[in-house]
């Protein structure tokens, strides 16, 4: 039997009686607010940043769960899905006792804040097509395994991972499994938020820094069971959004529009990029992608990143990275500079390689 998310996390942090803000202990509508030691005349701004914004993002709250079609106590947001990565580790891993799995080659914030955490990190490789083993993952996950950790599309293959294997996954582990789907956005599939409600384990993550275009934001979502968003609120710094990134954020939700056409532009622009990637000597293969980055071997991947870096492009040298050997991991750039990307390999090419 599967646990529920509340069974699951340390029980440090079930009893935990979390720091109640000013905007906790009085929430309403007031005619003068003198309780949280803000400064009363304003800020040195145009716009007033002068109060604590809302620890629960409300608003934002309402407008996400509207676009997503998903139950308002079941999205909380974070300082960027990293700090969701790190809430997580502190929910449900005892320090030197608990541990996490994920399946390389992967996302690389999710042992980083294993380490910090002192979670201990079980690995999975995927198959050689990038696949999951979920035979594998279940024989490895013991009873101290709090969190599983899966991305799809997975970063830096860019290839999606099976839908019903995830599935499969989550109603046979008693354990939280972690979806991370930074880049569902520019992928034909579609995201395993629909199975939240079947499946209590299950947290779903989603970022505004990719596909709409505001990394420098710091916003990012996590979908699951209410217990879980409530011991995540418990444990998360009370004012972890600022109110420049809650306004802001609104603001751009208004223009989905203009989101839902620069992806398709970046879908376009990647296929572009694969197919001429293709034809160019040093590039032996380029991995298909549901991403907006592509992973491609090279010939020699250490000297043309350097060749490149000399020609001021800057890719991601994933080459030393396991199954991603001889690998460069490339992110899809406006036509002009793919075009310069693919200039400079071509000459590559043609003198060095
Ligand atoms: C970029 C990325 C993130 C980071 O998201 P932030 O919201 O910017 O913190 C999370 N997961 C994966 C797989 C990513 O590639």
């Amino acid at each position: 039997m599967r646990s529920t998310p509340r069974a699951l996390a340390r029980p440090s942090i079930v009893a935990l009686k979390p720091y109640t803000s000013a905007r906790d202990e009085f929430s309403g509508t007031a005619r003068i607010f003198l309780d949280a030691n803000e400064n009363s005349l304003g800020s040195p701004l145009n716009e007033a940043f002068n109060r604590y914004p809302d620890p629960y993002q409300r608003e934002l709250k309402a407008k996400i769960s509207e676009m997503e079609s998903i139950a308002e106590e079941r999205v909380f947001v974070g300082n960027g899905s990293d700090e969701v990565i790190d809430l997580l580790f502190r929910v449900f891993c005892e320090p030197g006792k608990d541990k996490c799995l994920i399946c390389p080659p992967t996302y690389g914030m999710y042992e980083v804040s294993a380490e910090i955490n002192g979670a201990e990190v079980l690995r999975v490789p995927l198959t050689k097509d990038f696949d999951l083993d979920p035979q594998a993952i279940r024989n490895v996950a013991d009873e101290s395994t709090k969190l599983l950790f899966f991305c799809s599309p997975n970063n830096p293959t860019g290839n999606l991972l099976d839908r019903d294997k995830l599935i499969s996954i989550a109603r046979s582990v008693n354990a939280m499994v972690v979806v991370d789907e930074a880049y569902i956005h520019f992928s034909k599939a579609g995201s395993i938020v629909g199975f939240l409600d079947a499946n209590p384990n299950l947290v779903v993550l989603r970022t505004y820094s990719k596909a709409w275009g505001l990394a420098g934001l710091r916003v990012g979502t996590a979908f699951a069971d209410p217990e879980t968003v409530a011991l995540l609120n418990k444990v998360k710094p009370p004012y972890n959004v600022s109110d420049a990134a809650q306004r802001l954020l609104l603001g751009a939700l208004e223009n989905e529009d203009r989101v839902l056409e620069m992806t398709g532009e970046i879908i376009s622009l990647r296929e572009a990029l694969t197919e001429d990637l293709e034809s160019i000597p040093p590039v032996q293969k380029v991995y298909r992608s549901d991403a907006n980055f592509v992973l491609v071997r090279v010939s020699d991947p250490v000297a043309i990143y350097e060749y490149l870096v000399d020609r001021g492009i800057v890719v991601r040298d994933r080459s030393r990275v396991r199954l991603c050997e001889g690998c460069l991991r490339i992110t899809v750039g406006t036509r002009d500079q793919n075009d310069a990307l693919l200039r400079e390999l071509r000459s590559y090419g043609e003198n060095v390689g």
